[in-house]
């Protein structure tokens, strides 16, 4: 798939297709084969917890961290990981999704059940900035922390998922692929005003390229097509610097660590079970894929299991 030469144009935009899209993420890195029936719902994770409890909004400016405090890696590698869940599409199953795709389309009830049960469970939502300032410099997280993101910009995450995550007072990272901006038809996405309105209301917007190429890939200009480009652009649109980024398919290697970081990212988030980078880990950060296909319970054994 191509996706890079007939995006150029702007007829060709409006035929790339959702199931084009969807299959960019559908690399099989997830951790789905965790048993719904060997753990209970209830098993609190084990966390360190600190009695100082930190409330999104009061964290830090990752900006203002003087480098001379900033942990080495192994330091980083060392901390317990925080679970960090990733979500596409929000929205009913269609009788054309196929079997594959639905594990990125998680039907609303199933998101509602999934996130009422973090709340139910004491769970309290961080953000990028938040996780950077623990992981750097051993900043407290509130107790039971998890972060909740969403890849592509799909326009069900805002007017299906946000309302359920604010109702719960849970903020989120939406990591933005700028081709798609305000694109309209089978499956729509964001326009500038709807990512805009996130980041005033609190939520975090990252990068994921431009049209979702793999960064394995990328040479030369691509860098700056996939990556300088795109920050920019959410920038201009956010008035926030753009400091996290999300890896296609969840697909990375060392080069492109140390290209982003270059860049000023301070975070990227890969999916599933890989190693994270030995001296980027930071650019590196585990996430699973939160299935459509999984009850809330298979949900918290998988954040249990595959986070420690
Ligand atoms: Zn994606």
């Amino acid at each position: 798939m191509s996706i890079t030469k007939s995006a150029r144009l702007p007829l060709a935009i409006s035929l790339l297709t959702a199931a084009t899209l969807v299959s960019c993420s559908q690399t099989k890195e997830t951790s789905q084969t965790t048993d719904n029936k060997s753990d209970s719902a209830t098993v609190a994770t084990a966390i360190p917890v600190s009695s100082t409890t930190t409330e999104p909004g009061t964290t830090p400016d990752p900006a203002t961290i003087p480098a001379g405090s900033i942990a080495d890696a192994a330091t980083i590698l060392s901390r317990k990981q925080v679970p960090i869940l990733c979500y596409h599409q929000i929205r009913e199953w269609r009788a054309k999704d196929s079997k594959s795709a639905k594990d990125y389309i998680c039907p609303t009830s199933v998101f509602e059940a999934q996130i009422k049960m973090l709340a139910d469970s004491g769970y309290h939502a961080i953000l990028p900035d938040q996780l950077y300032a623990y992981l750097t410099t051993g900043a407290p997280l509130p107790p039971k922390p998890v972060m909740i993101t969403f890849d592509d910009g799909d326009l069900d995450q805002y007017e299906t998922a946000v309302p359920i995550l604010e109702k719960h007072n849970y903020k989120a990272a939406f990591f933005i692929m700028t081709v798609a901006i305000g694109r309209r038809g089978y499956q729509p996405y964001m326009d500038k005003q709807q990512i805009k309105d996130l980041a005033d209301r609190g939520h975090t917007i990252g990068c994921h390229t431009w049209d979702h190429h793999n960064v394995k890939k990328y040479q030369g200009q691509d860098w700056v097509t996939q990556i300088e480009e795109p920050t920019k652009k959410l920038e201009a649109i956010t008035g926030k610097p753009i400091k996290h980024f999300a890896y296609p398919f969840g697909l990375w290697n060392h080069e492109a660590t140390v290209e982003l970081k270059k860049r000023g990212y301070l975070g990227a988030y890969q999916l599933a079970e890989k190693k994270r980078d030995d001296e980027n880990p930071l650019l590196s950060v585990r996430r699973i894929i939160a299935s459509g296909y999984w009850s809330p319970r298979t949900l918290h054994n998988s954040m249990v299991n595959s986070f420690k």
